[in-house]
């Protein structure tokens, strides 16, 4: 795993945490994405990694390419940075020993801007990624994953779980005992593969998440670690904009969520002849969006040709076409999805 990325995107994440209150007692939103991010970094750096962790090789990320996977694997790689700056004194010799394992679920019909930006980012953020065969649903895609993990589907079988534990080190043991949930001890005992989804709380069906819990009896067997369920699209939003990190262009034309290219389109809300009085509330955040002190070499994955563009039908999408103003001009939840058929 390279160290300059995991330290950029601990340098991103504390730079926002570190914004001033004489600013976020001006603009609300961004006080409100701190306590987010303060949220999911607790998740993450107590709850998730003692016990799962890429060392381990029992995490992946759910990857999508879309804004709020994006933003979860950003803090996501902030974590993995301070739990080896904490453990092992972030020696390549240890970061060298893993890399983060991503999963793509290929459909039909995406968009190939997005399919590319899922490449060059994965390339970016430098994810062991895994890519699954198109034309399934969701479910055997990830029974397809699990196969690639040589991992069994216990949710298949009959056969009865048993608490080990065996597969846990001396730190976790005693992160364990302190865990009070008992749904989150059943999860680490049993030691399920730990999937992270950037689902939120107003995504369908999201309204009884857990940030931690097993998949559905019907589903293939992981535990889906959710630690970004509490997030408004406006936190997503004001953090990316000020990471200042290359994301999926669709974002730019109008896009609010992404799913199959026959089934998205740009969002109504969004259109200008309809909704004149629309403005940018991240302002803020892209002036004074964070700089990198130091070179990004692997800025270049983005660089490297123009196919993100050009490559297909997505091509008149994307030129010439001003009429909607930016996905992040959209503030409601509620209305994310209405460019979704
Ligand atoms: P989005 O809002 O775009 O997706 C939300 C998140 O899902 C993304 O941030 C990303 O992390 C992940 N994701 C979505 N699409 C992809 C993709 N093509 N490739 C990789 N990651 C993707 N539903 C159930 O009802 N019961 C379950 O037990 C269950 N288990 C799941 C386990 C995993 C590992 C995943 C990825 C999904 C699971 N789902 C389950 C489905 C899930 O709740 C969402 O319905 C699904 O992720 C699509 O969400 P969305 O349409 O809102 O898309």
């Amino acid at each position: 795993m390279k160290h300059e990325i995991l330290a950029h995107c601990h340098n991103i994440v504390e730079s926002y945490l570190s914004i001033s209150k004489n600013v976020t007692s001006e603009f609300p939103i961004i006080l409100e994405t701190q306590q987010r991010i303060q949220e999911t970094k607790t998740i993450f750096l107590e709850r998730i990694l003692p016990f799962w962790n890429p060392v381990m090789n029992n995490i992946s990320m759910s990857y999508n390419g879309g804004k709020d996977c994006q933003v979860l694997l950003i803090i996501y790689l902030a974590c993995v940075y301070e739990l080896f700056r904490d453990r092992y004194n972030l020696q390549q010799m240890y970061l060298d020993c893993f890399q983060i394992n991503g999963v793509y679920i290929k459909q039909y019909e995406t968009f190939q801007i997005l399919e590319k930006f899922v490449e060059k980012s994965a390339q970016y953020y430098d994810l062991n990624m895994y890519t699954t065969q198109v034309g399934q649903n969701m479910k055997d895609s990830l029974r397809e994953y699990l196969d690639h993990l040589h991992l069994k589907d216990y949710n298949q079988t009959s056969e009865l779980e048993t608490a080990r534990g065996s597969h846990l080190d001396g730190i976790a043991k005693t992160a364990l005992g302190q865990v009070k949930s008992r749904d989150v001890q059943h999860e680490v005992l049993n030691d399920h593969h730990g999937v992270i989804i950037g689902i939120r709380r107003s995504d369908p069906y999201a309204l009884n998440l857990k940030d931690i819990q097993r998949t559905d009896a019907d589903w293939p067997c992981f535990t889906r670690l959710q630690p970004l369920l509490e997030w408004k699209l406006q936190n997503v939003w004001s953090f990316l904009l000020f990471a200042n990190e290359p994301f999926c262009k669709l974002y730019e034309l109008g896009y609010t969520s992404i799913g199959g290219i026959k089934t998205t389109l740009k969002n109504p809300k969004l259109y200008k002849k309809d909704n004149k009085n629309l403005w940018n509330h991240f302002h803020w955040e892209m002036e004074q969006a964070y700089v990198s002190e130091t070179e990004r070499p692997f800025l270049e994955v983005y660089n490297q040709d123009d196919e993100m563009v050009q490559s297909d039908m997505d091509h008149d999408l994307v030129c010439n076409d001003n009429s909607y103003y930016p996905g992040w001009y959209l503030l409601s939840d509620e209305h994310e999805r209405d460019g979704r058929i």
